[in-house]
């Protein structure tokens, strides 16, 4: 799971649907020496192929790809099928994943489809891959976090996994990004890039150095841009501003403690004396 906001998650999603769609991404194996890898052997004639080091992982097409694509509404799904769309017609995946209407036709009867809150009836399906976008809008009220609990039951009957993307979730809200996050499983790979506590967002100053830092690597972010929304969004809803672009877990309105104060508290000890 990555938590950032304008830094392509999007397109990142859509090329690993692609990797599970036609590429080496069921482990097959450790390699013995001179074994190799070549697309051709899967019907793929883009001439790739991978000579593999000794004990190295090997990789294979899943026999069936089944892939859903989730998110909270139609539009949202967007960001992610239209990259991937792109990816399949501007480059050679059009000759194993066909573009039909309402889905992605993968070999062996395989296929990427979309599941959104109003869109359940795929669910129950055995599936080998499954991106959840926008964690953090999945909660128990909008029925999303059921969807995305269905989804792993679906991936564990294959051997399959999913990919997470979220920005930073209101901590009041309970979602499944938050869940995911403090989940003690050992088998979650997370990765959140954490501006420096001493960094305060309400400073200008402040503010373009957390920026830098949350979306160093993300060349294409214009941190102009990025400030200048912020800065706006900070007069109305702060709190808001800080988790999307400043990519911090804050609380929003009507929540039980002020920030930071359980965190500060001292679990020191304290005598209680008979009155
Ligand atoms: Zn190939």
């Amino acid at each position: 799971m990555i938590p950032t906001g304008n830094s392509g998650k999007g397109p990142w999603a859509a090329s690993g649907i692609a990797l599970e769609a036609a590429g080496p991404a069921l482990f097959a194996g450790w390699a013995k020496s001179g074994e190799a890898y070549d697309c051709a052997e899967f019907g793929c004639d883009c001439g790739w192929g991978w000579d593999y080091e000794p004990g190295e992982p090997k990789g294979m097409p899943w026999p069936t790809p089944l892939i859903q694509l989730t998110a909270y509404s139609d539009e949202q799904t967007a960001n992610t099928y239209r990259p991937l769309q792109s990816m399949i017609r501007n480059g050679r995946l059009g000759e194993l994943l066909k573009i039909r209407e309402n889905f992605i036709r993968l070999p062996n009867e395989g296929k990427v489809e979309t599941v959104t809150s109003s869109a359940m009836s795929r669910l129950g399906n055995p599936i080998s891959y499954a991106v959840q976008d926008e964690t953090q809008l999945y909660n128990d009220r909008n029925k999303l976090h059921y969807v995305a609990q269905t989804q792993r039951r679906g991936l564990a009957g294959m051997g399959g996994r999913a990919l997470e993307t979220t920005n930073c979730w209101n901590p009041a809200e309970n979602s499944t990004a938050q869940k995911t996050f403090e989940s003690p499983s050992r088998d979650i790979f997370r990765f959140y890039r954490k501006p420096p506590a001493h960094l305060s967002y309400k400073n200008k100053a402040d503010r373009r150095q957390i920026h830098r830092y949350v979306y160093q690597g993300s060349w294409w972010v214009d941190l102009d841009a990025i400030e200048a929304e912020a800065a706006e969004l900070m007069e109305s809803d702060p709190a808001q501003a800080e988790r999307f672009y400043g990519n911090r877990i804050v609380q929003g309105s009507g929540a039980w403690l002020p920030d930071g104060l359980w965190d500060s508290a001292e679990a020191g000890s304290r005598e209680l004396v008979p009155a």
